[in-house]
This record gives structure tokens, C-alpha cells and sequence, in this order.
């Protein structure tokens, strides 16, 4: 009876693998393959998590198991990959005393109040976090969580998001030096390295999944120059990279404070520091690098070393503006971060890509500073490659089955038929009507399907109210 019904499973299995899936009548395709083509009246027909074809209407088949006719009416594009954020923080969102501090008195002002942040609070903060981005186009993100107060653990947030179905890259981040060591976070929010180190090893035998189309792996991710040991540095390098696929990532070069803090505590630049740990590489990616020099970057770019470009919170802080151009360049691989929600205060990947274009801009007093179509390829296949993935960020036979629908019906899109690519940035539409990820609807006719909204924010606020009562 046993094995009757295990087989019965077995081939439940199977068949929702192997389910077939075909969106058609798409208005215009953006592949973002390698010729990167805009196809009009284009179609996507998938197999299980993978894409199978992708061309012209006419030359696909006409049925699937699952048939979503989008009438001419839709721009579909490859799900946007975000490659930096802390989704806890979005129980601190606009805190007052902090909402006009540069980086370090910002992490003085909220580190007391994360300090009394929970297993409960991890957890409906990244499924908070996760639905924000569906919304708005996001089917793969990256989460850095390096503050494990009370009983929270990393498993928390990874049940979140495997609930909430979205493509995740978790982060075992850290901090082992408190203000007593010279470092910036208190005491009391920093943990010993072995215990670090000890975490890290299990959460990769647990849950790192190297393979093709994998919904989970790995990071390691010691917060920062100013709140880890190099040696915690070095030898996280050596745990990651005993485990393939396993990859790195932390802060650098954020602000003046950051910069300042590297050459009197090291003597180094924050390059030459990342090179001394050995933390440039193919599985490497930093956060910010907004005062990263012309030599780091060559190096960056010979190494391929990644960058994630948060402008929001680079303008929220005061940080300055990341020479993102000068990186792109150089060769350097750079994807785009909404960061934390503490110092972005929105979570929104099409705003971060519009933003990306309008401030590289901005920097270089130069209107063909970016281009839209590069912010839509830094959002999509520019943070798949940073992430280590050749199998999103881009819609073609193989890749994952991982795409959003955008209304061209909608206000934003009225009078930009033009180029309505080019309008994807430059006109700030917020949210997607379709969401696929692994070929399975997760925004459905601008619904988030896989968890309740309404209940999601209520408790995200009574979460937030209670870290707010302790302090
Ligand atoms: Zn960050």
C-alpha cells in the first residue's frame, strides 16, 4: 500500500514538472538574449521550471497545459534580479532620528532598536519584502540578514520566501567586532566567530542547492569593514569556497565614514583590503562601491569581481554617487540592489532601475550617461551574472521559466507607444499584472497569488509596533 502510494506521489511529481506552459499574443517580448531581441506578437512556451521556446506567435504551438492569452496588450521582460537587500529592515522603515543620517550615525540610531528583532519578525518582514518585489517585477532576489538577536535564525527567512515561492539567494551574514573592540555595533549585537563559522557550515549543507534552477543557495556575508575581523573575512572565503556555488558578498566603499574607517583602521583603501582577504573573484559580489578607485575597479573588472548599485539608499544616506559608468567600462559586473528597506524605504525593482539611470546621469552631467535599455539589462541580466546564474535574467530555450507581464493599457504607458521598452524605465510604472517564477503564476491580473496581502501588511505593522514598544 506503501509503495502504491509513494508512486502515486512520484508521478504527481513528475506531471507537475513536466506541465507545459504557454503565454501568447505578448505585444512585445524583451528577451535579453544574447542578440537581445524585442519581438513583436511573441510568445514563451515552457516545460516544468524551463523555458523551451520563445519567438514570433505564429511559429509556436497553440496549446499547453496552462494558456495565458495576453491579447496584444502586454510587454513581457525577463523577472528583474535583485542583488542587494536586508528585508528585516522593513520593520524600520522611516524611523524618525533616522531619516536624515549619513551611514554611520544611521546604523547608532537603529542598531538599539533591531537588537529586539525576532524569529516572527524575520519572517513576515521577508515575506513582506518578497511580496513588494513580486510586485514590482522581482522573481529572484538576494537577502543579507547579519544580525541574529533573541531566536532568530537564517532558516526563518528562507522558510519565508520558500513559502512565498520566490527564486531566493540567502545570505549567512555577521558581525563579531562591537563598539568595544572598535568596532561600530554594540556589543551586544555581535556574535563569536566560531559560533559564525559553525552556523554557516550547516545552513550550506542544509540548504544550498547548486543545480540548474535551483530556488535556494547559498552566500556567505560578514557585514562589513567596520563590524567583522579580517580573519572572519578570510575564513568565511575558505568555507565558501570549499562548497561549489557557495558565493560572498558584503559592504564596500559605501560612504566617506566607510572609506575613512578603512584607511585608519588598515591602512588600506577599501580595495586594496578586499584584494588582501582574497575577496575578488567570480564568486564574489560587494554592495555599494560608491568610493571605489579606478585601480580597485580594474581589478574588479580583471577578476570578475561584482558590484550591486543601490541608488536609492546611496542618495537616502548621502552617500554619493556610485561611478557606475566608469565600472561598466572597465568591464565590471553590476547588478542593482533596492537595499534595505531602512534606507530606501521602498522596495520597488523597476523605480531602482529608473533611479539607476536618472542618477548616472546626474553624476556625469550627462544625459547619455545610461541608457534605459542598459538600467533594464543591469536589473535583469546584469544581476544574474553577479549572482553567479547563466539561467536568468534573460528569456531563451533553457533558462528559467521566470518573466512578468506588464499592462501597456495602463496610465503610465498612455502616449509611450513610442518606445515602449525605453518607457519600462523612464515612465515608472509600479507594478507588473503577471508573475511567473519556475513556470508557476505567482502574480496573477496584478494579484499576489501565493500569500495574503491584506495580512501580510497587518502583521508586518504589529510586528513593527513591537519592536517599537521594547524601545
Ligand atoms: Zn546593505
Amino acid at each position: 500500500m506503501w509503495s502504491i502510494l509513494r508512486y502515486a506521489a512520484h508521478r504527481r511529481f513528475l506531471t507537475r514538472l513536466t506541465r507545459t506552459l504557454l503565454v501568447k499574443n505578448i505585444h512585445t517580448l524583451v528577451t535579453m538574449d544574447e542578440q537581445r531581441r524585442e519581438i513583436r506578437n511573441a510568445s514563451i512556451l515552457a516545460e516544468g521550471p524551463a523555458i523551451t521556446q520563445v519567438g514570433p506567435t505564429a511559429l509556436l504551438p497553440d496549446h499547453a497545459d496552462e494558456v495565458l492569452d495576453l491579447k496584444g496588450r502586454y510587454i513581457v521582460l525577463p523577472g528583474l534580479v535583485n542583488t542587494h537587500h536586508h528585508f528585516y529592515q522593513t520593520l524600520t522603515r522611516a524611523v524618525p532620528g533616522a531619516q536624515s543620517c549619513e551611514l554611520f550615525d544611521w546604523l547608532r540610531k537603529l542598531y538599539p532598536i533591531w537588537s529586539h528583532l525576532e524569529a516572527s519578525g524575520v519572517y513576515v518582514s521577508a515575506q513582506m519584502a518578497a511580496a513588494e518585489l513580486m510586485l514590482s517585477g522581482c522573481t529572484t532576489s538576494s537577502d543579507h540578514l547579519y544580525l541574529f538577536p533573541n531566536d532568530c535564525t537564517l532558516d526563518d527567512e528562507i522558510r519565508a520566501l520558500a513559502d512565498i515561492g520566490m527564486r531566493f539567494h540567502a545570505s549567512r551574514g555577521s558581525m563579531s567586532v562591537g563598539e568595544s573592540q572598535g568596532g561600530l555595533p554594540p556589543d551586544a549585537l555581535v556574535e563569536a566567530e566560531s559560533k559564525i563559522l559553525k552556523d554557516s557550515q550547516r545552513l550550506i549543507e542544509r540548504y544550498h542547492d547548486e543545480s540548474r534552477y535551483a530556488m535556494t543557495r547559498m552566500t556567505l556575508a560578514p557585514c562589513s569593514p567596520f563590524s567583522v575581523s579580517p580573519d572572519l573575512m578570510r575564513e568565511s572565503a575558505l568555507l565558501a569556497r570549499c562548497h561549489p556555488g557557495v558565493r560572498l558578498h558584503t559592504h564596500l566603499a559605501e560612504s566617506a565614514t566607510d572609506l575613512a574607517y578603512s584607511r585608519e583602521r588598515f591602512r588600506m583603501t577599501p580595495g586594496e583590503y578586499a584584494e588582501s582577504l582574497g575577496w575578488v573573484g567570480h564568486d564574489v559580489w560587494h554592495a555599494h562601491c560608491v568610493h571605489l578607485d579606478d585601480v580597485a575597479m580594474r581589478r574588479f573588472a580583471e577578476t570578475g569581481t561584482g558590484v550591486a548599485h543601490c541608488p536609492t539608499s546611496n542618495m537616502r544616506l548621502g552617500s554619493g554617487i556610485a561611478p557606475i559608468k566608469r565600472m561598466l567600462l572597465k568591464g565590471v559586473r553590476v547588478g542593482l540592489g533596492v537595499d534595505g528597506a531602512a534606507s530606501n524605504d521602498g522596495t520597488n525593482m523597476l523605480h531602482e532601475a529608473r533611479l539607476a539611470c536618472l542618477l548616472a546621469r546626474a553624476g556625469d552631467c550627462d544625459p547619455t550617461a545610461m541608457d534605459p535599455r542598459t538600467a533594464l539589462e543591469l536589473a535583469t541580466r546584469g544581476g544574474a551574472a553577479v549572482l553567479g546564474r547563466d539561467d536568468i535574467g534573460r528569456l531563451a530555450p533553457g533558462t528559467c521559466a521566470d518573466f512578468v507581464a506588464l499592462d501597456i493599457d495602463q496610465p503610465q504607458f498612455a502616449g509611450a507607444g513610442w518606445d515602449l521598452v525605453a518607457a519600462l524605465v523612464l515612465a515608472q510604472p509600479d507594478e507588473v499584472s503577471y508573475s511567473f517564477i519556475n513556470g508557476r503564476r505567482v502574480v496573477d491580473r496584478g494579484r499576489l497569488v501565493t500569500a495574503d496581502l491584506a495580512l501580510l501588511v497587518e502583521r508586518t505593522q504589529e510586528a513593527a509596533a513591537a519592536m517599537a514598544a521594547k524601545v
